[in-house]
């Protein structure tokens, strides 16, 4: 498959699940907006190593997925460096660990913000050029999660599920134009996110590190193996290509059969 001359924009793409996708599309020859925090000098290192490495054009948009201005000026910066946006993958997603009459207000909306506001924006945004061209692909990273829920993730469950309820009704819309619209849906992708929510599980269910992650992780998963970023991306590769063409609306669970229960 090649997306030569294919522009794409991942949000939260300078770590885990989203960086692995934006190297996966330069792989294919897309050229590529990578967007999210980290020591810029990291990032950089990133950016230019994308450049390098697979012969594209790589851009770098700080925008904060929190903020709607900001996501519209990053979607109409990279239409215009670019002059399309062809392929978006909205991946940017944070996680907070708390039980529900505990869980701060403030961690609710940053959460329902980032994981599901940012991708309505998004979409919202890059729609039109996409219908005009008569091409687009948008793959939504939900969760395991959008399926199922699992105690002291309130907020991040039902910004999940809201994920496949956008993807659903954005993939109805445009089923005659040229555009698809799909969720992957990973179970545990061993990644900072998942990472730093140990130490709150922890203390949440009082368990040891080792705990969390036989006990809580892993013990979600029949295959008791986490999932890899480069397998997430290897399904959104796949729901870019004209293979997929057929594919929309779907919700594709990689959960080493987490969701089958
Ligand atoms: P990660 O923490 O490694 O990466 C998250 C990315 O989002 C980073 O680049 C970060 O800078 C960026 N980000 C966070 N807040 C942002 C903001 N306000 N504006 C812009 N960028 C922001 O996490 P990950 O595990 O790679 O997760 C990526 C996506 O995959 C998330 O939507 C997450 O919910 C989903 N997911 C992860 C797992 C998992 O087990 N890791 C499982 C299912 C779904």
């Amino acid at each position: 498959m090649s997306l030569k001359s294919r522009k794409a924009l991942v949000t939260g793409s300078t770590s885990g699940i989203g960086l692995a996708c934006a190297r996966a599309l330069a792989r294919e020859g897309a050229d590529v907006c990578i967007n999210g925090f980290g020591p810029a000098e990291a990032i950089e290192v990133e950016r230019a190593g994308i450049e390098a490495e697979f012969g594209v054009r790589c851009l770098y948009d700080g925008a904060d997925m929190s903020k709607p201005d900001e996501i519209a000026r990053m979607v109409a910066r990279v239409e215009a460096e670019f002059g399309a946006l062809d392929v978006l993958v909205n991946n940017a997603g944070i996680q907070f660990v708390s039980p529900i009459e505990d869980f701060p207000v403030d961690k609710w909306d940053a959460i329902l913000a980032i994981n599901l506001s940012s991708a309505f924006h998004t979409i919202r945004a890059a729609t039109p050029g996409m219908k005009a061209r008569k091409w687009g692909r948008i793959v939504n990273t939900a969760s395991a999660h959008s399926l199922v829920a699992s105690p002291f993730k309130a907020a991040y469950v039902a910004a999940k599920h809201g994920v496949v309820g956008l993807t659903k009704t954005v993939a109805l819309e445009l089923a005659t134009s040229g555009v698809t619209a799909n969720c992957v849906s990973p179970g545990y992708v061993w990644t900072p996110l998942v990472e730093k929510q140990i130490p709150d599980t922890m203390k949440a269910r009082n368990m040891t590190r080792e705990e969390v992650i036989e006990k809580v992780l892993l013990t979600a998963q029949p295959t008791r193996q986490f999932v890899t970023v480069d397998q997430v991306a290897a399904c959104v590769l796949y729901l870019c290509s004209d293979a997929a063409s057929q594919i929309t609306g779907a919700n594709i669970s990689m959960d080493g059969g987490w969701t089958a229960a």
